[in-house]
């Protein structure tokens, strides 16, 4: 099935499939980075949790309307997606203050925000993925005024749709980070992951930390919290 190695990233591995000028296998790898590749480890079975629970994840945007590359799980750390031309956004949506927005606007950590938040970051390693304007991402991507716009409202449906889905689960989407990309037919599909190395999840009822800032801040064990995040999606129907 998979046949060439295309690109290596920090947390997957990308692959042609063989016969299929429209597929790629991504592969979830081990690896956890933080602070722009700074802090790094190694954590084993990482990347069967993110590939299993941004598996769930795509499936379930699917059932509630939003066009996506994601095909199948192919095994625990392999998924076939359909291959796009990422857009190089970093789209990130934002219902609770955390992390980055502290610190750049001063304001509380944990200021709830209505209505959400969308901010565009330049996927740039780098520049160490710099905050943009619509002008910006205009003049720095090939996206159109129209498209950015309509990145904008699928932002805010996966979130109103994942919000949903994690409320289920007793977890508080508090932000997260999605890419888009464009497919053979020239549409804009949400590509990439969703899984807790992209999102802040919060336990409704500790307030715990469930998701990467357990790495970065050194907060606990990162496995046990990424077990506990999928065994809550399994639970599901
Ligand atoms: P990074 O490049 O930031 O280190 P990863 O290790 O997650 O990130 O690498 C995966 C790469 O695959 C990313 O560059 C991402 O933009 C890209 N990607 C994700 N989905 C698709 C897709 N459907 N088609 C083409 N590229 C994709
Ligand atoms: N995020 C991500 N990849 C990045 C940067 C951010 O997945 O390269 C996610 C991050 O996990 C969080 C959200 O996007 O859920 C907002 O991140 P923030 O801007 O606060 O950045 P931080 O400095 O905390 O990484």
């Amino acid at each position: 099935m998979k046949d060439k190695l295309l690109y290596e990233g920090k947390a997957k591995q990308v692959f042609t499939v063989e016969g299929e000028e429209n597929l790629l296998v991504l592969s979830y790898k081990n690896d956890a980075t933080a602070f722009n590749g700074e802090k790094k480890e190694e954590f084993k079975g990482k990347g069967r949790y993110n590939n299993l629970i941004s598996a769930k994840v795509f499936e379930y945007l699917h059932q509630n309307g939003v066009k996506s590359h994601f095909k199948e799980a192919l095994n625990e750390t392999e998924q076939l997606v359909e291959k796009t031309t990422i857009i190089p956004l970093e789209v990130v949506v934002r219902n609770v203050a955390a992390g980055s927005i502290v610190r750049r606007i001063g304001v509380e950590e944990k200021t709830n925000f209505t209505p959400s938040l969308v901010e565009f970051f330049y996927k740039k390693d780098e520049l160490g993925d710099p905050l943009i304007n619509d002008a910006h991402a205009l003049l720095l991507t090939d996206a159109k005024e129209e498209e950015l716009v309509q990145i904008k409202e699928m932002a805010l449906k996966v979130n109103e749709v994942l919000q949903n889905l994690f409320k289920e689960v007793n977890l508080e989407l508090v932000d997260f980070k999605l890419e888009f990309g464009r497919n053979a037919s020239g549409d804009i599909v949400l590509s990439d992951e969703v899984s807790p190395d992209t999102c802040r999840l919060w336990d409704i009822e500790t307030g715990e930390k469930m998701d990467k800032d357990v790495f970065r801040e050194d907060l606990g064990d990162l496995m046990t919290v990424y077990e506990n995040i999928l065994t809550r999606l399994e639970a599901l129907k």
